[in-house]
């Protein structure tokens, strides 16, 4: 909810239109005019990304995939799908025959990102937060897939070059203290869990730790449960996470994925 909550947020910051006008729309008012005169959008428009191309290939990679699969999918699967990324979960469901499939190379992952921002906080899409934050399409996609309505982002906060995110990937590689006594088996258990963890926090837009923390997937990785009961006696799983990630994390520990 918070997570929600700071979207929305950002997607204020984001946008293109009059501040006021979009704060009293987040409380659910409205303000009557449709614009202020007096906030910093309105009294210098700042310089503009029309995200409307972006914005329907992501739309119409949503609907496609619903299409195909049946189900809904996070916001880090659709923009691999439309980037052009053949990862395994893409190839699982057989997603890189889809016709969006690389049609979005080239934006950047920060930039499909805020896209996606605004079409939730304008209600194109909906996160469903119980269903591990899929995205759904709602009655406001329908003129932008349409091509009937724009989307427009500021330019300086969806510029191409996105921030650099070197940092993560080389702390991702360096070896937690907490697997040090591992024996071979569980080494690469340890890597198999964490590899997944990596792809949940993308997926639901978390960070990792947020999921479980190192020491948690060592300890999962050291004992190799092989039931949920057994996963339940370790440190660090309480009964939200076991009941969300409990199947999941059994499935990596048995080296079944
Ligand atoms: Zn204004």
């Amino acid at each position: 909810v918070l997570r929600g909550k700071l979207d929305a947020l950002l997607a204020l910051a984001e946008a293109t239109d009059c501040r006021r006008v979009r704060l009293l729309q987040y409380f659910g008012e409205s303000y009557g005019r449709l614009a202020c005169q007096n906030c910093d959008n309105c009294l210098s428009p700042a310089p503009i990304w029309d995200a409307t191309d972006a914005a329907r290939k992501l739309l119409s990679t949503i609907y496609r995939v619903q299409q195909v699969s049946g189900i809904s999918f996070g916001a880090g699967h659709i923009m691999d799908i439309l980037r052009g990324k053949a990862t395994d979960k893409v190839r699982q469901f057989g997603h890189e025959q889809l016709s969006t499939f690389g049609l979005g190379a080239e934006f950047s992952e920060a930039q499909l990102r805020a896209v996606l921002r605004q079409l939730i906080a304008s209600g194109a899409l909906h996160v469903d937060a119980e269903r591990y934050h899929t995205l759904q399409l709602q009655d406001g996609a329908r003129p932008i897939l349409r091509g009937e309505q724009a989307v427009r982002l500021r330019a300086d906060v969806a510029a191409p070059a996105a921030r650099p995110r070197q940092r993560k990937a080389a702390r991702g590689t360096t070896p937690a203290p907490a697997a040090a006594s591992l024996d071979a088996a569980a080494q690469q258990r340890f890597a198999d869990l964490k590899a997944w963890r990596g792809e949940v926090a993308r997926e639901h837009n978390l960070p990792a730790y947020v999921i479980f923390h190192d020491a948690t997937l060592a300890a999962i990785a050291e004992r190799a449960p092989q039931s949920l009961a057994e996963l339940q006696g370790i440190s660090g799983i309480g009964a939200s996470k076991l009941e969300r990630y409990g199947d999941e994390v059994l499935r990596v520990a048995r080296g079944a994925g």
